[in-house]
């Protein structure tokens, strides 16, 4: 095999978690009569974490906890990682492509 392409398979391999999105904070109003929050955006509860992801043309929206957002957080970078060895390994394959010359028969 291609010296380089068992590097970034080397490199694949040592990732874990993997997973996209985008890490929102929000506040909110809790709906109680009687809260500080009804009075003044100022009291408002939060913020909290929020994380939005698209699948299948959906948008989902998760509220993370403190651990959950640390292990988000690795997730993503992990992800970006993975992503750029992948467009390496397709840059190339695209080099091998270029290199194979028609038949000569
Ligand atoms: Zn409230």
């Amino acid at each position: 095999m291609n010296p380089k392409i068992q590097a970034l398979k080397k490199k694949i391999s040592n990732i874990d978690w993997i997973l996209k999105g985008t890490l929102l904070k929000q506040y909110k109003q809790c709906g109680k009569n009687n809260c500080h929050c009804r009075q003044d955006k100022k009291y408002w509860h939060g913020p909290y974490c929020i994380w939005t992801r698209k699948e299948k043309g959906k948008t989902i929206t998760k509220t993370l906890n403190q651990n959950q957002i640390q292990m988000l957080k690795k997730a993503f970078k992990n992800m970006k990682e993975f992503d750029q060895l992948v467009e390496k390994w397709k840059m190339l394959s695209l080099l091998h492509l270029e290199k194979i010359k028609p038949r000569k028969d």
